[in-house]
């Protein structure tokens, strides 16, 4: 039996872990928290998943959470003016409903799940020399560990990491007693907020928990109004700063927020970080190989709300590749070839269209944000680009497809 190696019990360490285990592969995880450190800790994410994502947990019977999390049905975007006035309002429709569940939730659960299968599970913070030994005694070692510490194993590629710095600044909160919005009382989407040179608010709902709950998640411009969070320790004055940034920038979402009220101490999130591309493979000191999963190797800026769902289609590109690899060697060609294929299909194009959306959106795709509000195709185009992010090469980056799509749209 093949003996395989994860380290992290994030969202792709956790899916690889219990996808190997299901197809009799014998896996040991190393995790640098307990199950009950992720449930009683503090939010990670706001980890909103679409259909693709949420199938592969299907797929492997793990969408234990499904039918209590609460479903959206579609992206909102507004768009704010100076004024503060809504100058773009429009919802485009999902054709399969988008979830989040806390990661507190899902990841003490899976981690709880792995462990009663008969998995072997490790409470350990792995540093090099441990990857060192495993390497010696397993035949792959997957290091899935997010943005911890371990990713200075694997060496940042330039040609595929324009930024240095973080591009916005993070202030997450789950609150309870969210209103609806009155425009869409019975329709849960989740609300893209954009304020142009100042940030983006977005709203999700989520399961906590402590039940059915609400995000309300603000995506700073470094420097500008939103970028006040840093430093601030009290989660009642986390709250209070989010609804003041609300109340000035986007008054109709704040104007749903008379009776909210944090979840729970741990759940509020500031942080900010450079989205970064990392060269798949790690070289160990003792010769060994590391192989990079998810966050380890394609990290992006939250705005787009890409991560987790690559992080599914990651475990499952690598899960695939792993089963279809029988009894061969995990070489440093077949990792090359196991990544390449995954950033071709999925992290490429999240990556593409995250960084466009991170900067100054140019004109054409002012234009289009503008037109789907009066053609409801463009809109629902646009919202199904978040499950898979590769259409947007084929009418959202150039200006003359996109010219072409809407006359055609247009005249149709
Ligand atoms: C504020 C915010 C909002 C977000 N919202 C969304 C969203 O709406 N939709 C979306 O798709 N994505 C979102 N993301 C991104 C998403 O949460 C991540 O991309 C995703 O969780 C990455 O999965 P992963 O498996 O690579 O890593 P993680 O889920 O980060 O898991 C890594 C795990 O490894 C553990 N670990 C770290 N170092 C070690 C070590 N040395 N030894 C052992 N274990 C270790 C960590 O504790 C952690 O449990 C958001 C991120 C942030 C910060």
């Amino acid at each position: 039996m093949r003996k395989i190696l994860v380290v992290g019990a994030g969202q792709s360490g956790l899916q690889l872990a219990l996808g190997l285990q299901a197809h009799g592969y014998e896996v040991t995880l190393m995790s640098n928290r307990t199950a009950d450190e992720i449930r009683y800790g503090r939010v990670m994410s706001t980890q909103c998943m679409f259909h693709t994502a949420l199938q592969h947990e299907r797929d492997l019977g793990l969408n234990f959470w499904e039918s209590q999390a609460p479903r959206m049905a579609g992206i909102g975007v507004s768009v704010s003016g100076p004024g503060a006035e809504r100058l773009v309002d429009w919802v485009g429709r999902l054709d399969g409903y988008a979830q989040s569940v806390d990661q507190r939730v899902k990841m003490a659960g899976w981690l709880d799940t792995f462990a009663q299968r008969g998995g072997q599970l490790v409470i350990h913070g792995a540093a090099v020399s441990d990857l060192d030994y495993f390497a010696r005694v397993y035949d792959l070692v997957l290091v899935a560990a997010g943005k911890g510490e371990l990713v200075s194993m694997f060496a940042r590629d330039a040609a595929r990491s324009p930024f240095t710095r973080p591009q916005r600044s993070l202030a997450a909160a789950y609150v309870h007693g969210l209103g609806p919005r009155p425009e869409h009382p019975d329709t849960e989407v989740a609300r893209c907020n954009l304020v142009p040179g100042v940030g983006e608010l977005l709203v999700t709902s989520t399961l906590t928990t402590s039940g059915r709950a609400d995000l309300l998640f603000w995506e700073g411009v470094p420097g500008g109004p939103v970028d006040v969070f840093q430093g601030v320790t009290d989660p009642a004055e986390h709250l209070a700063l989010t609804l003041d940034l609300m109340e000035r920038f986007v008054p109709w979402e704040h104007a749903r927020t008379s009776r909210v009220e944090l979840t729970d101490a741990g759940g509020v999130l500031v942080g900010r970080y450079t989205p970064v591309v990392r060269q798949p493979v790690a070289h160990l000191p003792g010769g060994g190989l590391a192989f990079g999963v998810a966050d380890v190797v394609v990290t992006n800026d939250p705005l787009t709300g890409q991560g987790a769902n690559t992080a599914s289609k990651c475990a499952a590109a690598y899960l695939r590749a792993i089963l279809d690899h029988g009894d061969a060697e995990f070489d440093e060609a077949w990792m090359r070839r196991t990544f390449e294929r995954f950033w071709a299909q999925t992290a490429g194009p999240a990556t593409k269209w995250t960084n466009v959306m991170l900067g100054e959106p140019p004109e054409h795709v002012l234009t289009l944000i503008g037109a789907a509000g009066a053609l409801p195709r463009v809109a629902d185009r646009f919202a199904n680009g978040f499950d898979d992010p590769a259409d947007f090469e084929n009418y959202f980056f150039e200006a003359e497809k996109t010219e072409a799509y809407l006359s055609e749209v247009a005249g149709g």
